[in-house]
């Protein structure tokens, strides 16, 4: 079975750019039958209110369930107090299977973590290269699994994603997906060094060819089972903790802001990276 784990979906409410404008799956599905993927994981576009943009994620999603799988879009900051209602419709009414985060928006939250512990759900983040924040959920939360897109960086940043393989190969939580990873070696390197069982097949269409992306998968050379470890089983794998009904917890911690903005080293004043 062959499973992209991310790929966005549905209209957004943007006009930027493709990212926040639109995420239409016409080609992209023909792309993939040809290519061979039986299923993929849905999640929107960037947009400015996520309960309506899962919402129309649950639409496309309902249309072929045997197909889609779907997460739920989260904004660490505007969804802030709010995280764990999105997510319980995402989960009782959707059917949803994880959660999914952006930097661009907002740094992860405790929120967004305890709430994907309660319901057993993943996290796939995408650090925009603050992979540092690996060693920290890593510990705080070691009974969530997150997904670390790209290697940690969309824009190819080398040292970002050779940064993340100390975390993913030591960190039986911290996973990646192959989407966008362009430096054929690093990603070769964090497959032999974590290994088959840490890296997801991912393709972040629409936007960029799923059989694309699938053929460098294919060109790590994996034995049988390991390629079908990165191709499905270890997504598969990771939707088995989910549960039906939220584990009892107490509430949610909703009070720190990670906005890139105002969250600096206190003592470099810089950025964490
Ligand atoms: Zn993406």
């Amino acid at each position: 079975m062959t499973i992209d784990c991310h790929c966005h979906a549905g209209k957004a409410d943007g006009l930027t750019g493709p990212w926040d404008t639109d995420a239409p799956l016409d080609d992209y599905l023909v792309r993939a039958a040809r290519a061979g993927i039986q299923q993929t994981v849905l999640f929107a576009a960037f947009h400015s209110d996520y309960a309506i943009a899962n919402r129309s994620v649950a639409r496309i999603v309902a249309s072929r369930p045997e197909r889609f799988h779907g997460f739920a879009f989260v904004h660490a900051d505007r969804d802030r107090g709010r995280v764990r209602d999105l997510v319980r419709v995402a989960v009782e009414r959707y059917g949803f299977v994880g959660i999914k985060a952006h930097r661009y928006d907002a740094r992860i939250s405790r929120e967004i973590c305890e709430t994907a512990r309660a319901w057993g759900l993943p996290v796939l983040y995408d650090p925009m290269g603050e992979v540092a924040i690996a060693e920290l959920l890593a510990v705080e939360y070691p009974d969530v699994n997150f997904i670390f897109a790209h290697l940690g960086s969309f824009s190819d940043d080398w040292r970002a994603q050779k940064a993340l393989i100390d975390p993913l190969t030591r960190y039986s939580n911290i996973y990646t997906d192959t989407s966008g990873v362009r430096r054929f070696d690093v990603l070769e390197e964090a497959v032999q060094r974590a290994g088959p069982h840490k890296v997801l097949f991912g393709s972040d269409g629409p936007w960029l060819h799923p059989g694309v992306e699938l053929a460098k998968v294919l060109a790590l050379g994996l034995s049988a089972e390991h390629q079908g470890w990165v191709l499905g089983g270890n997504l598969l794998r990771l939707f088995a903790d989910r549960r039906t009904q939220p584990k009892p917890s107490p509430p949610v911690t909703t009070s720190r802001v990670n906005s890139p903005m105002e969250f600096r080293d206190p003592w470099s004043g810089e950025m964490p990276a």
